[in-house]
């Protein structure tokens, strides 16, 4: 359970560092985070491999852009992208999962 409860999320200016109640720290780019956003606009994109792949060139091709981030209840994060999103929420059981496909173990 503690894998899936997110401590601490410090943000820095590409990437930030989620700490997990496990010990475990990620060190994860914004655009991984963005690539597999959970939003309505979003996710429609990521249903299939094609559709995937077009998906993360284009928000490879935006400027780098820090969203602004903030706690939802107990459960998750909502990132509030300046473009194309509609800033939907991140659980920590998902954010989990993109820290440990995408992101860097520290
Ligand atoms: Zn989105």
């Amino acid at each position: 359970m503690s894998r899936v409860v997110l401590t601490d999320l410090e943000r820095g200016h590409e990437d930030c560092i989620l700490r997990f109640a496990d010990g475990s720290s990620f060190k994860v780019s914004y655009l991984s985070i963005r690539c597999r956003c959970q939003c309505a606009k979003c996710k429609p994109r990521q249903e299939n491999q094609q559709r995937l792949l077009e998906f993360e060139e284009e928000v490879a091709r935006l400027r780098v852009e820090k969203p602004r981030a903030e706690p939802v209840g107990r459960y998750g994060v909502r990132f509030d992208w300046p473009t194309g999103c509609s800033s939907g929420i991140h659980s920590f059981t998902h954010l989990r999962e993109v820290a440990e496909d995408l992101g860097q173990l520290l």
